[in-house]
C-alpha cells in the first residue's frame, strides 16, 4: 500500500512551500501555524513571517508585543507566545533531542519537526493521518507524513470518501464506506475565545477594552501585561 500512496503522492503533491524547505525553525513555525489554522490562511503568513523574523535568533531578539502583533489573524493566540519562547530557547541552548522540552510543542509537532527537519522516520498522526490509517488498517511510517496528510485533505475525505480516485481503493477494505458528520466545531461567534480575540485587538491598538475578564484571561498566557489598570502588549 505504500508504494500505491507515495507513487500517488509524487504525482500530486500539493506544492506547499514548508515542503521546500528541512529548516527547522522555518518548519516549526508552519508547524505552529498549522495546528488550529487552515493552509491556505496559513501560506502567506509563513512568508511574511519568515520574512520578518528569518532565523531562530531573529524571532527569540523580537519583542513578545511584536510577534503578537504579527500573528494576530490566525487565532489561538498563545501560540505565538509558545514560538516565541521556543525561539529563545533555541537561541539560547539550541535544539532539544526532545523537542517537546519546547514550549508549545506536543508530541505531535515533535513528531513532524523530527520528521521534516530532522529526518526521524516518525509520523506525526494528525486527524487526515489517523482517518486513512484507520480505514486502511495500514501502519504506514514516516515517509509517508506528506502523502498521507494530501491523501486525507482531499481523496479520503471526513464523510464522503473519493474512493473512485483514490490510490488505495484496490487494497482497502474500507472502499466505498459513507461516513456519519463530525461533530461540529464549537461557534467562534459569541464565544469567550472571540471576547478574547476582540480585547487583544483592542490592547494592540492602544485601546483599553473594557472585558475584564478576556482582559484577566489574556494576561495569565503572558499575551497582554496589566498594570495600574491598564492593559499593554508585553515589551
Ligand atoms: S478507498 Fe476510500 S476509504 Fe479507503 S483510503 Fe481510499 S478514499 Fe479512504
Amino acid at each position: 500500500m505504500k508504494d500505491l500512496l507515495l507513487a500517488w503522492y509524487s504525482q500530486n503533491k500539493r506544492p506547499l512551500p514548508w515542503r521546500e524547505t528541512t529548516d527547522p525553525y522555518a518548519i516549526l513555525v508552519s508547524e505552529v501555524m498549522l495546528q488550529q489554522t487552515q493552509v491556505d490562511r496559513v501560506i502567506p503568513r509563513w512568508h511574511a513571517w519568515l520574512e520578518r523574523w528569518p532565523t531562530v535568533e531573529a524571532l527569540a531578539a523580537a519583542s513578545p508585543g511584536d510577534v503578537i502583533v504579527q500573528w494576530q489573524g490566525l487565532g489561538y493566540n498563545r501560540r505565538a507566545v509558545s514560538l516565541h519562547r521556543a525561539a529563545q530557547h533555541v537561541a539560547a541552548h539550541g535544539w532539544p533531542d526532545d523537542l517537546t522540552e519546547l514550549p508549545g510543542v506536543g508530541p505531535y509537532t515533535e513528531a513532524a519537526v523530527g520528521n521534516f527537519a530532522f529526518g526521524r522516520d516518525v509520523l506525526p498522526i494528525d486527524t487526515n493521518v489517523r482517518r486513512v490509517q484507520e480505514r486502511t488498517g495500514e501502519l504506514f511510517d514516516g515517509s509517508c507524513a506528506q502523502a498521507l496528510f494530501d491523501l486525507g485533505a482531499t481523496i479520503c475525505l471526513a464523510r464522503i470518501p473519493r474512493c473512485g480516485e483514490c490510490p488505495l481503493a484496490a487494497e482497502c477494505p474500507s472502499r466505498g464506506r459513507r461516513y456519519e458528520p463530525l461533530r461540529k466545531q464549537s461557534k467562534f461567534e459569541g464565544s469567550f475565545r472571540q471576547r478574547r480575540a476582540l480585547a487583544l485587538r483592542a490592547v494592540a491598538a492602544g485601546e483599553q477594552p473594557s472585558d475584564g475578564d478576556a482582559l484577566v484571561s489574556l494576561a495569565r498566557d503572558g499575551l497582554v501585561v496589566l498594570q495600574d489598570g491598564a492593559a499593554t502588549l508585553p515589551s
